[in-house]
């Protein structure tokens, strides 16, 4: 049996001002869990930049907030080599920037030290 893989995909969920949103990245990789994938190879994650509410850095990019900074680094299928690329749309330009797993999540972690 050969290796097999495919895409999901994720988006946000706002449900009330008060209540925090479900993100996008959480949905893909629980989906991702619960067809039995062992592995994520990469996340995309495209939106309007702004700046990270735990580490306070801004990007040209939208990377993956704290929580699922967090609560990614607990899914096994996620590894320190995953391949991480966001996407920042800023009017007709659209920025990128990649990293792997273990590099956002370092970025971040001094900063919120
Ligand atoms: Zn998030």
């Amino acid at each position: 049996m050969g290796v097999r893989w495919t895409t999901f995909v994720g988006a946000n969920l706002k449900t009330a001002e008060n209540i925090r949103p479900v993100c996008a990245e959480q949905g893909a990789v629980s989906a991702a869990r619960m067809a039995g994938y062992t592995r994520i190879l990469g996340l995309a994650v495209v939106g309007i930049p702004q700046a990270d509410h735990d580490s306070g850095l801004t990007h040209r990019t939208l990377p993956p907030c704290g929580v699922c900074r967090r609560t990614l680094s607990a899914f096994p299928e996620m590894r320190s080599d995953t391949r991480i690329l966001t996407a920042g749309i800023d009017g007709d330009i659209i920025h990128t920037e990649e990293c792997n797993f273990n590099e956002l999540v370092q970025l971040h972690a001094e900063r919120e030290e």
